[in-house]
């Protein structure tokens, strides 16, 4: 039964971000609870990745459950063209209430589709006031999905190689991290002073797959600001740093300046199903005001606004909104800096960083950071087989739980992380 089901797997499934001919067997996950996943035999594992950032609150959780089936009896889906509905009427009120600087919803489907309706609004923005901006800033090493637009937006990748040719052109600045603002700050004013530029795109204060680059607040609010004052628009793409990673519930709310648009997604349904928002002001929504159709936003996707998603992410905020979860988050963040503080002087350790709910450190390695170091895959099965779920992004080692992670489960993560940097320590090359 159990290698049936891994040779019908082998038959029929190329799955995402894998060499399908070098890749070891996936594992047959049967069941869900909280912060742990079991297998088909018998093994159990701390998911410590929240499987690809996306849980918040634990699988299979019960109220959320409950609430995907009321809805599921209700009202699955609707065309969104035309037409509402009441799950994603008290979701735009609910998450606009915390996105105070925000006036409009937009939805699509996924992180990727939520950063490619950023871009086009940018674009469109200025295009339909007859304006010729259109040029897009970004930050070196940045993730902003899988998509044509969002690999444009991304860093320089060796996985979108085969596609270079493809890609729009994006103007690039170095992520403002310690000792590099200056640079960041003098480029972004160079190009803006030879280009015609639309908008400037980032993940506001980490990086998420560029290897969890972390960088401050103030220099954030600095760039934001510059870009104001030229009147181009911010876009945070929070698709990872929203719903409380970095402690507060989007990382925006550590910034002055504010963007003018944001994406949401990844935890925005608790993890439960695909969903996205991509909000904006109103500066940016009446400039598609008009009775020239051509001024019309023309995108959409058929599943646009779906209400059991828009159920499931009323049911994840209601969670957030419990006095339970804003403690889970505090008592993380509390176990992540006795950690932190514990191993930061480790030999092994070249880089150590927290954000909230985020811890990250970087394996000290001869090669460079790249994915195609070795000692990834090498971690991934050291901690693979001590049943803890953490996918290094090259030699960067991170935990990014749900918050409903027990004490226990947490410092047995920990406690894998302290065997590697030990165990790989003196033998890493
Ligand atoms: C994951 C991610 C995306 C892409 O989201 P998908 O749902 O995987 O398409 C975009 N931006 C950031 C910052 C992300 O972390």
């Amino acid at each position: 039964m159990n290698m049936n089901l891994v040779e019908i797997d082998k038959n029929n499934i190329w799955h995402p971000f894998t060499q399908m001919k070098t890749a070891d067997n996936p594992l047959v996950i049967t069941k869900g609870k909280d912060a742990l996943l079991y297998d088909d035999k018998g093994d159990t594992y701390i998911d410590a990745v929240s499987s690809w950032w996306v849980n918040v609150h634990g699988h299979s959780n019960p109220y959320i459950a409950k609430k995907i089936y009321q809805q599921l009896q209700t009202l699955e889906h609707v065309i969104f063209a035309g037409f509402t509905h009441q799950p994603a009427i008290e979701l735009s009120e609910r998450l606009l209430h915390y996105l105070p600087h925000q006036d409009k919803i937009f939805f699509s489907d996924n992180g990727s589709t939520a950063v490619e309706v950023a871009l086009k609004m940018s674009i469109q923005f200025f295009y339909n006031q007859g304006k010729e901006k259109n040029t897009i800033i970004a930050l070196d090493d940045a993730y902003h999905g899988d998509t044509f637009g969002a690999m444009s937006a991304g860093g320089d990748s060796h996985f979108n190689d085969p596609f270079k040719n493809h890609l729009f052109k994006i103007k690039r600045i170095p992520t403002p991290v310690v000792g590099r603002e200056k640079e960041c700050i003098k480029k972004l004013k160079k190009i803006i002073k030879n280009n015609k530029v639309c908008s400037f795109i980032f993940e506001p204060l980490i990086q998420g797959a560029g290897g969890m680059i972390m960088y401050d607040e103030k220099i954030l609010d600095e760039l934001i600001a510059i870009c104001k004052k030229n009147n181009i628009l911010c876009i945070a793409d929070e698709v990872m740093t929203g719903f409380y990673r970095t402690g507060k519930i989007f990382a925006s709310n550590y910034l002055k300046n504010k963007p003018d648009i944001t994406c949401l997604s990844k935890g925005l349904t608790g993890g439960t199903l695909p969903l996205s928002i991509t909000t904006c002001n109103d500066k940016i929504y009446n400039a598609f005001l008009s009775n020239d159709k051509m001024k019309t936003f023309f995108h959409g996707h058929s599943f646009t606004g779906n209400p059991v998603g828009c159920s499931a992410a009323l049911a994840s905020l209601d969670l957030f909104e419990k006095k339970e979860t804003q403690k889970n988050i505090q008592r993380i963040i509390k176990h992540h800096t006795k950690f932190y503080n514990k191993i930061k002087n480790h030999s092994t350790i070249e880089n150590i960083r927290m954000k909230g709910t985020i811890l990250a450190l970087d394996f000290k390695t001869q090669n460079d950071t790249s994915y195609f170091n070795s000692i990834r895959d090498r971690l991934y099965s050291f901690f693979l087989d001590r049943k803890v779920i953490l996918r290094p992004l090259g030699n960067v080692v991170y935990i990014m739980p749900p918050y409903c992670i027990t004490k226990k489960q947490l410092y047995k993560v920990y406690s894998v992380i302290e065997e590697a940097l030990n165990t790989f320590g003196n033998r890493s090359k």
